[in-house]
């Protein structure tokens, strides 16, 4: 098991501090903390307010306009998500991070993000991700977790999508696979509440030393298996998280789901799935996450919808009537609920 914690605890604020430089992130050295704008979620530093805080002694990023307390690991994947980088959770997130920190620090620290940028940003020829051996998930045990079964996910759902556990890491093994079966990657559902809270739900696994990691955006969850459910009905359902095309197995519709495996969609997924399916309809399915009698939530699907209605026809879910509880999946509350927030879903065309 990978001692994050001890990571954060012996960062070394200097090295943190030529990372924001290396990432051109401006900051103020203030003594205590560092200030600088908040690129957690906004895209552009210089519009961004200066907002966001790193805490000396606690090693904690803090935003004070949204996203709160950040482990220097959630801040990365935030800047990378707000900045629309497209990221190798082991190069880009795992080895910057353990470079700055003295922990494990008689590794030589790779230089690798750098060139972030260039690396795996869409290029015109499409690059194929490097697949793994299936064996590798032998590994783990076959074993049905309580709180996916609660949750709407099937025996069934977890034996189609090959779904493991790790006892030694209590997690919820997901392997991932491309639109032609082959396994790119291994993501593990934390169980562990510091692991939750510090690092996030969702997480590449390691193995021996090795880390399965792929870059996600360059990736649909689902679409090996779903793929001709979506051609044959012509719609696809575009969900935040792996969870809700699990879930999508119990329903009775045939299983039109795929994941983006974060909050974005990025333009090269886009291309995979309309090369790979032709859909006539593109329905957004985001988590829940307006606050009462706001409207930033419905305008940002509206633009996010508005961006790529040259692909296909784009909608997506808004939840007007309250039938979902705040961050819940369209999918959370069962088949009844999506279907009435499917029928009701904003169509951007
Ligand atoms: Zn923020």
């Amino acid at each position: 098991m990978i001692d994050y914690q001890e990571i954060i605890e012996q960062l070394d604020d200097n090295k943190v501090k030529s990372m924001l430089d290396r990432f051109e992130i401006p900051y103020e050295d203030r003594g205590n903390y560092l200030v600088m704008p908040t690129v957690c979620h906004h895209a552009s530093v210089d519009e961004a307010s200066w907002k966001l805080y790193y805490y000396k002694n606690t090693h904690i990023f803090h935003c004070f306009t949204e996203d709160g307390s950040q482990s220097i690991f959630t801040f990365l994947k935030n800047f990378y998500t707000a900045q629309n980088i497209v990221y190798d959770w082991y190069n880009d997130i795992y080895e910057v991070i353990r470079g700055c920190s003295h922990f494990d620090g008689d590794k030589i620290v790779t230089n690798t993000y750098r060139a972030v940028r260039d690396k795996y940003m869409p290029q015109k020829d499409r690059r194929e991700l490097p697949a793994y051996p299936e064996g590798v998930l032998n590994i783990f045990t076959k074993y049905y977790p309580i709180e996916w079964l609660s949750d709407g996910i099937s025996k069934e759902a977890m034996d189609k999508y090959n779904i493991r556990f790790s006892p030694t890491q209590n997690k919820i093994i997901i392997p991932h696979y491309d639109a032609a079966g082959r396994l790119v990657g291994i993501r593990g559902r934390a169980l562990n509440q510091w692991e939750i809270e510090n690092l996030g739900k969702y997480m590449p696994v390691q193995i021996e030393g090795k880390w399965y990691s792929h870059p996600l955006s360059l990736n649909l969850y689902g679409l090996n298996f779903n793929k001709e459910n979506i051609k044959e009905m012509g719609i696809a359902l575009l969900f935040e998280a792996e969870k809700s095309v699990l879930q999508f197995e119990s329903f009775n519709m045939p299983n039109c789901a795929v994941a983006v495996c974060g909050s974005k969609l990025n333009k090269y997924a886009l291309d995979i799935l309309v090369r790979e399916c032709h859909p006539r309809e593109i329905v957004i399915c985001f988590d829940q996450e307006e606050e009462p009698g706001k409207q930033d939530y419905f305008d940002k699907l509206y633009n996010l919808c508005s961006k790529y209605r040259v692909y296909a026809n784009f909608s997506f879910i808004y939840d007007k009537e309250k039938l979902l509880r705040l961050k819940d999946s369209p999918s959370d509350r069962g088949e009844e609920v999506f279907l009435k927030l499917l029928e009701k879903r904003t169509k951007v065309y």
